[in-house]
C-alpha cells in the first residue's frame, strides 16, 4: 500500500499507509491525536529505510556526490588478444 504524508499544525509531517481506495483527507497524529491534513503530491510505494528505498537514494545522491575512481571501468593490464602474431601490429 502507498504511504501519503499527514501533516499536524503542532508536530509536523507524518506518513501513513493506506489503500488508494481508502485513503482519508485526513488522519489522527500519532503524537498528539489532533487531525492532520494530507498533503497534496502522489502517494510513494517506497517504504523509508528499504532496499529500495536505499537504492533510490543512493541512485540519486551520485548526481550531485559522484564516487571518485581511479580508472574507467572495465578496462584492465591483459592482453585482449592471445594471438602472438597480434604483438607485431603497430601500437597506437
Ligand atoms: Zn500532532
Amino acid at each position: 500500500m502507498p504511504l501519503y504524508e499527514f501533516r499536524c499544525r503542532d508536530c509536523g509531517s507524518f506518513d501513513r499507509s493506506f489503500s488508494m481506495a481508502a485513503v482519508p483527507d485526513a488522519a489522527d497524529c500519532p503524537e498528539c491525536a489532533g487531525s492532520s491534513r494530507r498533503q497534496v503530491g502522489g502517494g510513494a510505494f517506497v517504504r523509508p529505510g528499504s532496499a529500495a528505498a536505499r537504492l533510490i537514494d543512493a541512485t540519486t545522491r551520485t548526481a550531485s556526490e559522484p564516487a571518485v575512481v581511479g580508472a574507467p571501468a572495465g578496462r584492465s593490464r591483459a592482453p585482449v588478444t592471445r594471438n602472438p602474431l597480434h604483438r607485431k601490429l603497430p601500437r597506437p
